[in-house]
């Protein structure tokens, strides 16, 4: 999700429940001025640029709360490569593994709900649960 400034993401964080700390607004900032992808590590480093030290822990916690509420979206290349994406539109990704980095696929509305329907009426087929939504995560690899 992009933000243009610092009131929006407060206002969102007050919508969905979340005190808009100010550590927390300003990593919120730092990440989602523009459609990219990143791992919690380069997010440590851009943080603690301009705040005092802010600890992994902090850093991972903000990142999967960011997720719970989407603000991001978690795209998991492997257990040990995790990606965050502030693109939280409907998109496949292209995984460079000589890079190590991903490259956005675009999707038409009509294929991403196509898949999103076939997808939730296996997953309703074979667990005890009712998903109603699902995120649409697709990565090519090189
Ligand atoms: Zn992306």
């Amino acid at each position: 999700m992009i933000f243009t400034n610092r009131r929006e993401i407060v206002e969102f964080f007050r919508g969905h429940g979340v005190s808009p700390t100010d550590q927390r607004v300003e990593m919120a900032y730092s990440i989602t001025r523009k459609p990219d992808h990143f791992k919690a590590e380069d997010v440590t480093h851009k943080v603690n640029k301009k705040l005092e030290i802010v600890s992994r822990a902090t850093i991972y916690n903000n990142l999967s709360l960011f997720v719970e509420i989407g603000i991001l979206q978690m795209i998991t290349i492997n257990p040990a490569l995790t990606f965050y994406d502030s693109n939280t539109q409907d998109h496949f990704h292209y995984f460079d593994p000589l890079k190590n980095t991903l490259t956005d696929i675009p999707i038409q509305e009509n294929l991403a709900h196509t898949i999103r329907s076939h997808i939730l009426a296996n997953v309703e087929n074979k667990m005890p649960i009712r998903k109603t939504s699902l995120p649409l995560n697709v990565v090519l690899h090189g």
